[in-house]
């Protein structure tokens, strides 16, 4: 596999391998040993979904150093980590849109693991065995409810407060790619997931310790400094090393 997305075309949902703008229908499970079409499916018609539909997304947070610095906070001993909830979920090309325009409402680019199969307590030097692969990802945060209730699940978790995709790289090394947000053309976060504190494999070991993680579900793993404002009319695009770009408007 290499570059994998889910689309629709009318009631059918599939997964496809995307080669040069191509896509190539993949047959049987995505989280098994699927085969791909030799022929190419046409396009048209085709609406591009988020890659995964995951039974849950774990979000980690100050996982950057330099984030944890522009914050003020302190750099944790373990993973920070909470839940974003599915239905905040949507694909490259959707609009984020702001419940709150008025509040103080960031952008946060972030990479995210992609579960391959079912685990509970794998450690670090497995981990990468139940990794299906990783996409582009944002943790769209009301900055403002988040510190008046000071737990993060609910500022996080407003609908098209996750944009995710638009495909799963299965061939990437996950800590060592460039990591950028541009707002509206300008280069707002520059960071390198080598940055990480707590890498991918670690992430999945501890998350799984006790809390069964199922094929499909999305573990955010942090977003590097240069957070900020956005409002209504940006565009936004998320540009990580060796992935499509994943690109929403807010409104
Ligand atoms: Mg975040």
């Amino acid at each position: 596999m290499a570059s994998i997305g889910r689309f629709q075309k009318g009631e059918e949902i599939f997964h496809a391998k995307v080669v040069d703008g191509e896509l190539y229908r993949l047959r049987g499970d995505v989280f098994g040993s699927p085969s791909f079409d030799k022929r190419p499916t046409p396009r048209k018609g085709l609406r591009t979904l988020v890659p995964v539909a995951p039974s849950k997304i774990v979000a980690v947070g100050l996982n950057y150093k330099d984030h944890v610095r522009e914050t003020g906070k302190s750099l944790p001993k373990s993973p920070i980590i909470w839940f974003k909830a599915t239905t905040s979920l949507i694909p490259d090309g959707a609009k984020i849109e702001l419940p709150f325009p008025n509040h103080r409402n960031d952008y946060e680019a972030e990479l995210a693991i992609v579960m391959g199969r079912r685990c509970r307590n794998v450690t670090a030097a497995a981990a990468a065995r139940y990794i299906l692969g990783y996409t582009s990802a944002q943790d769209i945060t009301d900055r403002t409810i988040q510190a008046a209730e000071g737990q993060w699940a609910r500022s996080k978790s407003f609908d098209t407060f996750t944009p995710l995709g638009p495909y799963i790289e299965t061939k990437i090394d996950p800590h060592d790619l460039t990591l950028q947000l541009f707002q509206n053309g300008q280069l707002r976060q520059n960071g390198h997931t080598s940055e990480m504190t707590f890498n991918c494999f670690r992430i999945v070991s501890f998350v799984s310790t006790n809390i069964t993680l199922l094929p499909g579900d999305v573990i955010l793993t942090g977003t590097p400094s240069g957070i900020g404002r956005i409002q209504s009319g940006d565009r936004l695009e998320v540009r990580i090393q060796g992935m499509a770009p994943l690109v929403n408007a807010v409104k």
